[in-house]
């Protein structure tokens, strides 16, 4: 399966074609929500219906066939949840991108591939450590999209006779505790010694501990502070749970993280609009800042699109057809948010796309934190 990057995706936003648009589609095709393959066949054809009827008078036909064909006769569903397919059949351009997670339904046209979808699911390509943890055992996991890739396990047993020898005086049976605890503290320090060898070998972007609340104290105070500070939420999880049900909440965390990271930046945003300190929203604004490079985070509503212009100098801009920045006659373009997108990727900006972000949409549904 492609791997999908920052540079696959630029690459395909590269993309231009002024004269013939771009069809991109994004198909669901999770067989977990679609059993039968005539299930997203029909998706698909109530999309192109809608498409359609958005685009009185253009001829998709070609675009649409290679589509319908790769879906119907080439899909291999095995590990796919998730299809992006761009087509600019005129210029002999197609492309597909198989994704391991579902996405949204979408179909729609503009003068380049529409990356936005992209860039909410490479971050969710990020995979997660899970560690559970008990007093003698420790299992570690490394998830991807709830499903494991690694996992090493470590078990050191505790003297439990101790407890049982009934000749013991009440004086030694302390001292026995104290040396229990001892090596249940020792357990700890290893277990967390086996996570931080597994983030060097393997790698992964946030830890989330399975424990108590007396083992996971004593097991967060044992962390590495790089571990530390990529602490997730809590998993809830016994450490003796199937496999099952830990990918289960592992996929559940999966998605807090993704929230909360959209949360996080649409909460800077507001901050930065509110205290008038390098935060704009609107689209108008946001096209303006990328004309003249400002733009250090783009954040939008996955699914906002927007007519507008573009000119051949690269600048956007929401009424037409002069040039803000030269003057020059504009092209009209199906989906300016798509080519904000695109613009600020190749800036160099980060892309936040949020899924349905109330206060992302009373910004407008895009906003972003400037440079300068
Ligand atoms: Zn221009």
């Amino acid at each position: 399966m492609t791997v999908i990057t920052e540079a696959t995706i630029k690459k395909l936003a590269g993309f231009k074609s002024a004269d013939t648009p771009v069809v991109s589609c994004y198909l669901d095709v999770d067989g977990r929500r679609h059993i039968r393959p005539k299930d997203y066949q029909l998706e698909l054809e109530s999309l192109k219906k809608q498409l359609l009827a958005l685009h009185p008078g253009q001829m998709f036909d070609a675009d649409f066939a290679l589509i319908s064909d790769y879906v119907a006769t080439q899909l291999d569903r095995h590990g796919v949840r998730g299809l992006a397919m761009f087509s600019c059949a005129e210029k002999k351009y197609w492309k597909v991108i198989r994704l391991p997670v579902s996405v949204a339904n979408r179909l729609s046209v503009n003068q380049s591939p529409v990356v936005a979808p992209l860039e909410a699911i490479v971050h969710q390509l990020e995979p997660l450590g899970v560690l559970l943890v008990d007093r003698q055992r420790a299992r570690m996991f490394i998830f991807q999209f709830g499903e494991v890739v690694e996992r090493t396990e470590l078990f050191e047993a505790l003297p439990r006779d101790y407890d049982r020898r009934d000749d013991a005086s009440r004086g030694s049976r302390e001292r026995e505790q104290h040396h229990i605890d001892e090596l249940a503290h020792q357990h700890f320090r290893h277990s967390t010694e086996a996570v931080f060898r597994l983030f060097q070998e393997r790698g992964f972007g946030r830890l989330s501990i399975g424990a108590t609340d007396e083992v996971y104290s004593a097991v967060e105070h044992e962390l590495h502070p790089y571990l530390r500070e990529r602490l997730a939420p809590r998993i809830h999880v016994p450490a003796a749970a199937n496999e099952t049900d830990i990918a289960k909440a592992a996929f559940e965390i999966e998605r807090v993280v993704e929230l909360e990271r959209e949360e996080a930046a649409v909460t800077k945003l507001r901050d930065a609009i509110g205290s008038g300190n390098k935060g704009i929203a609107g689209l108008g604004p946001v096209l303006s800042a990328l004309n003249e490079r400002r733009v250090a985070t783009l954040l939008v509503s996955n699914g906002f699109e927007e007519s507008g212009w573009l000119c051949s100098c690269g600048a956007l801009a929401l009424r037409g057809p002069k040039c803000p920045v030269d003057g020059q006659d504009m092209e009209r373009v199906d989906d300016v948010v798509s080519d904000a997108v695109d613009a600020a990727l190749l800036e160099g900006a980060h892309i936040v796309t949020c899924e349905g972000n109330a206060d992302l949409d009373v910004h407008g549904r895009i906003g972003a934190l400037l440079r300068y």
